[in-house]
């Protein structure tokens, strides 16, 4: 022990000589000088003193005014300070990876530090951090995964959970976690940073917590709503009735003068349309569908673009920021935009875009300042609401939508769909405009819809289907699943809860108790969705691990087949290309990949190992596929000229169209495996695999049965069954493993 702190003490004086070296530095000096500017430098004192009296602090303050690069770092700089520096250990969590990156590195370079110092980074399967590291920034999920081999997170000395008010599922289960653990580890700080003012839910969370405002940063910017805008941009109101309830009047008449007369057609069924059918003071459920095809359609982008014209030929200099619900509105108006005499002028207009897609170097130019006299528009998803500050904006449009998952716990479907916002996600689009001077917002819905708006977006717990998460309650051992959601900010709705046990006694993870299988403790450790997290461990069994690992790798990020707005048709048929005849947009991700590969290593092929004796064998591979997707199932109905889909709970379903299998005439199989749908309008289902009677049958639910339960007589069956002579060869592979998996 005494040995050991020497150790520390040591280390502790090197880290204070170090930190005095730089802040004495001319270059550690600038950067001082820059982070006193910061609207949280004038409460550091403050901030320090009632973290160290309280064990909760929840801190509020706009986005910019240096929470995230500076409270922890204060810490940090005072326990060095102190002398203490060793002894400490910090950890701030963020919803995302690219800002736990990001952050970290920003935070090292203001310490002038290579990044792996004092301060680190770790998302998953990546990271940066070393013995010396006392401030890491990660995911909140790497700390939830953390949380479950280390209950009382032994050694930390202050936990940030950042960016609560997002409400991210993982952030309402840290916090659950964390709150259960506060009376274990009296000693440990936890400081909850938000950026907007409901810090008082989070407050009475955690029994009173003391609530910090850091006070404000930008400048003032004028709101715009939909009646200023037309106006503005010349379309003339003429008329508005307020609408009564029972929706019989419509009336708000608009006249472009000198538009043509298309145009001012649109702009008035636009309004129209909006407005009809209800009055937005009940903002009842017809008026959110009316309005809800407004932002996605040619009507919403001429008005951006009126819009745009707008401030390029009348306003002062600085750049735009349009918010829009998701990459394909973004491509769209930018093709449109490009065709635009004044906006498509690369010497008038840099117009650029910012989504979660980006390429980095498009990603670095967006915080460039464009040459002069040229205006900088950024086409952005709601990603640049918060997470992404770009400091020369002055004008915000806002289309007032956003894409929203949402969950349908009765039919047990996710819901993607553009919905309108919240006035908290309006009010902080608008503060994008007022960083450097003040700015004005152009809200593209009339005052009467803002009003309607929810305060704040419904949590991410309250609409997400809950399986990951209910597996990894199981696996932190705190009692049942519905009592430690209960201990929730705000609780899911039972049904969503019994949904996720059901599927996970399905697939094999709980077992009829809602005990952890052990399949179940193999999937909780698996840092991806248990289905694919099956379909690895399954992959591994077989000895087909690579072309499985794959289809996982693939599934687990975004689609990695990107179709290019104007070349959709050219990518559809080069990625039905890598199907051939598998009827398999999986086996389509691994012909890519393969093909990546090879001409990588220029054609050398051979992996012998036993985990890959099988990989070459397709109809196992696809029977993999399956025990990994099951019980995502779909029937193929061939009618005489046409193919269509069901499954037993959506009834009639519909093909991604860039789904491989959306291609064909028909299928000659009779049964399609997915791993995910999707209610937009209709239910959808993404990436599938078409499979034989024979394979669903062993390789669908029953088989996991078998793995769970250790039944290796039951799987006698299968094997003699299964067509493929190549499989005796792995059933004693097969054996051995499932024996171990047992044991374990
Ligand atoms: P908050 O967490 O309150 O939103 P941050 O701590 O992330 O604020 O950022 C504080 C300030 O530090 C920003 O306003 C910006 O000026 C500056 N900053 C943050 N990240 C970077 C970066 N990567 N490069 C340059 N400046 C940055
Ligand atoms: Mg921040």
């Amino acid at each position: 022990g005494s040995v050991m702190e020497k150790v520390l003490q040591r280390r502790s004086l090197q880290l204070r000589n170090m930190q005095r070296a730089w802040q004495e530095s001319p270059e550690g000096r600038r950067m001082l000088e820059f982070r006193k500017s910061l609207p949280s430098f004038k409460e550091k004192e403050m901030l320090l003193q009632a973290i160290a009296k309280n064990q909760v602090v929840v801190i509020s303050g706009e986005t910019g005014c240096g929470k995230t690069t500076q409270l922890p770092q204060y810490i940090l700089e005072s326990e060095i300070e102190s002398g203490r520096g060793a002894f400490c250990s910090i950890i701030c969590t963020q919803p995302r990876r690219i800002s736990a990156m990001a952050v970290a590195e920003r935070v090292s370079s203001e310490r002038g530090e290579p990044l792996g110092e004092s301060v680190g980074y770790k998302v998953r399967l990546e990271g940066m951090k070393g013995k010396n590291t006392h401030l890491l920034f990660c995911t909140s999920g790497i700390l939830l995964r953390r949380l479950l081999s280390d209950r009382n997170l032994n050694g930390i000395t202050h936990v940030f959970v950042d960016e609560i008010h997002e409400r991210g599922m993982n952030e309402d289960f840290l916090l659950i976690v964390l709150k259960d653990m506060l009376p274990r580890r009296r000693d440990l700080r936890l400081i909850l940073m938000s950026a907007t003012l409901n810090a008082e839910l989070f407050s009475s969370y955690f029994g009173g917590a003391p609530m910090i405002h850091i006070p404000g940063f930008t400048f003032p910017v004028t709101a715009h709503f939909l009646e200023d805008v037309l106006e503005m941009t010349g379309y003339k109101l003429t008329s508005f009735n307020q609408i009564d309830n029972y929706g019989q009047e419509k009336v708000w008449k608009t006249q472009k003068q000198l538009a043509p007369r298309k145009k001012k057609n649109q702009i008035t069924a636009l309004v129209e349309d909006a407005l009809s059918n209800s009055s937005f003071e009940s903002y009842s459920p017809r008026a959110r569908d009316s309005l809800s095809c407004w932002s996605s359609d040619c009507v919403g982008f001429n008005l951006i673009e009126a819009v745009l014209c707008h401030i390029c030929r009348k306003e002062r200099p600085g750049a735009v920021l349009v918010f829009m619900t998701g990459w394909e509105d973004i491509s769209c108006l930018k093709d449109q935009v490009k065709a635009h005499p004044l906006l498509g002028d690369p010497n008038r207009v840099l117009l650029l875009t910012c989504h979660g897609s980006m390429a980095t170097s498009e990603q670095r130019l967006i915080f460039e300042r464009p040459p002069r006299n040229v205006r900088k528009i950024v086409l952005a998803t709601n990603m640049a609401e918060a997470s992404i500050t770009i400091n020369d904006i002055v004008f915000v449009v806002d289309c007032g939508k956003a894409k929203e998952t949402t969950y349908d716990a009765l039919n047990n479907t996710p819901c993607l769909l553009p919905s309108w916002i919240s006035k908290a996600s309006a009010r902080q689009r608008r503060g994008r405009a007022g960083r450097v001077q003040p700015g004005e917002c152009y809200h593209l819905y009339p005052r009467c819809v803002y009003e309607a708006f929810a305060d704040y977006q419904l949590p991410e717990l309250l609409r997400t289907p809950l399986n990951s998460l209910c597996l990894q309650i199981k696996s932190l051992q705190i009692g049942s699943i519905g009592d430690f959601l209960s201990a929730a900010l705000q609780s899911p709705e039972p049904l969503a809860v019994q949904n996720a046990v059901d599927f996970l006694k399905l697939i094999g993870a709980l077992d009829e108790n809602e005990n952890l299988t052990n399949l179940g403790k193999f999937l909780s450790m698996l840092p991806v969705d248990p289905k694919l997290g099956k379909m690895l461990i399954m992959g591994a069994i077989f000895g087909c691990f690579d072309p499985v690992l794959t289809i996982v790798s693939g599934l687990s990020v975004r689609d990695p087949f990107l179709l290019p707005q104007d070349k959709k048709d050219l990518a559809g048929i080069a990625k039905s290309r890598f199907s051939a005849k598998d009827y398999s947009d999986h086996m389509a991700l691994v012909r890519a990949y393969e093909g990546w590969k090879d001409s990588e290593r220029e054609g050398s092929h051979g992996d012998a190992s036993t985990d890959n004796r099988l990989s070459h064998n397709q109809s196992l591979v696809r029977a993999v596929i399956c025990s990994g997707l099951f019980p995502g199932i779909a029937s193929v109905v061939h009618r005489e000229t046409s193919m269509s889909f069901k499954t037993m709970a959506d009834g009639q379903v519909l093909l991604y169209a860039n789904s491989v299998n959306a291609r064909y005439q028909t299928i000659p199989y009779p049964w399609l495996v997915f791993g995910e749908k999707v209610k937009v309008n209709s239910v959808f289902i993404r990436d599938s695999t078409a499979v034989s009677d024979s394979i669903l049958i062993l390789f669908g639910g029953a088989l996991s049965r078998g793995v769970q339960a250790g039944h290796l007589k039951m799987l006698d069956g299968y094997i003699d069954f299964f067509m493929d002579p190549n499989l005796s060869e792995c059933y004693g592979n097969l054996k051995e493993e499932l024996d171990k998996l047992i044991q374990k």
